[in-house]
């Protein structure tokens, strides 16, 4: 079958699309012909080596697929299912979507939500999915928008643009920080009220700064995330969820101890299922499927790995949807 295979040799990390054997697909009690996966941004990481993603060679990427059940064994899933999954480990410790077959546990699978096509589910993909749970977060705070405006970091990513679209919909007023000038109509266009240019994120780490937002939405950690925090009002709260810029977090325990200002961490991998069937359910009933189409583009499994390090390079504009 075809499949893109990540690989390891002197040299470093090789990505190639080509064969791969069905007889070596992992074990599994479900196996799903994949339709459609995503790039991601640790897609980028894992297809070029920057960060060590990988952790079983050769392997198969893509950090999530949807498709439709072939063969299973498991009680909840019968042949002609339509199923998505994200995490677990795939494309890190488990053949990974960018195949046409996969073997899979069938706990790690969500069924397709009602009223979402395969293809809409990856348009949505780990990104989408991890910007609800970041949603989610603030909310389980108790976190509302008469408290104040929402900071989306990374704003025309594809965590960024979903959090963005979410956000707006639920009526807070929605600040996008980036660093391209050039999208500011997209970003409004996704709902965003504010333009923000993330060099006044960026630079220095402050202590503490005007308070700005009572909300936020954080892809880019590092100073970006310290500053964020530095200008987050009193009681408010931060979902962190990424390290497009950086891994590092420069902050002080200002914010924490002078505002009550909660910093909520966000995993999408490892995810229980009930958090991830009320986020699929949410993301089917919330995201304006107008908005999601404006900000995905379509490309075919020749075009992954380049895309791979365009997303890296932070040159990629929402969504990429891969038709495997
Ligand atoms: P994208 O590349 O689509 O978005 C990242 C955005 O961050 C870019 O578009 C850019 O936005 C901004 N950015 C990039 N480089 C820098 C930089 N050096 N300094 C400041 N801003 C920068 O990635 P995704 O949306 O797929 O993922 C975003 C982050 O969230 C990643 O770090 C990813 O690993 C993480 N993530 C974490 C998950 C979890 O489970 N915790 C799940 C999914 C994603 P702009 O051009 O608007 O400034």
């Amino acid at each position: 079958m075809r499949a893109i295979v990540i690989d390891k040799s002197e040299n470093g990390t090789t990505a190639k699309l080509g064969e791969f054997p069905e007889d070596a697909l992992m074990d599994g009690d479900v196996t799903v012909r994949v339709t459609h996966s995503t790039v991601n941004y640790k897609d980028g990481l894992a297809i070029t080596g920057k960060a060590p993603v990988v952790r079983r060679f050769p392997m198969i990427g893509g950090i999530d697929f949807s498709g439709i059940v072939e063969v299973s064994c498991h009680p909840d899933f019968k042949p002609g299912d339509e199923v998505v999954l994200n995490g677990w480990g795939l494309g890190e410790t488990h053949l990974g979507g960018y195949a046409e077959l996969t073997r899979v546990n069938g706990d790690w699978l969500v069924p397709l939500p009602q009223g979402l096509s395969r293809a809409q589910a990856m348009a949505i993909g780990t990104a989408g999915y991890t910007a609800m749970l970041c949603v989610l977060a603030l909310e389980r705070h108790g976190m509302t928008p008469d408290q104040g405006d929402a900071l989306v970091t990374g704003a025309a990513g594809g965590v960024g643009s979903v959090a963005i679209s979410l956000l707006a919909g639920r009526g807070w007023r929605v600040i996008a920080s980036t660093g391209r000038a050039e999208e500011a109509d997209y970003l409004m266009s996704l709902g965003a009220s504010e333009i923000l240019d993330r060099a006044e994120l960026g630079g220095r780490a402050r202590p503490l700064g005007k308070e700005r937002w009572a909300v936020g939405v954080d892809t880019v950690g590092s100073t970006t995330l310290a500053n964020a925090l530095a200008m987050t009002r009193y009681g408010g709260a931060i979902a962190a969820c990424g390290l497009a810029g950086g891994m590092d977090l420069p902050a002080t325990v200002m914010p924490f101890i002078l505002r009550g200002v909660s910093l909520l961490g966000i995993d999408s991998v490892y995810a229980p299922k009930e958090r991830r069937i009320e986020a699929w359910a949410r993301l089917a009933k919330d995201l304006d499927l107008d908005k999601l189409a404006s900000m995905t583009r379509t490309i075919a499994c020749d075009e992954v790995i380049p895309a791979a390090h365009d997303i890296l390079a932070g040159k990629v504009r929402g969504r990429l949807v891969v038709e495997i």
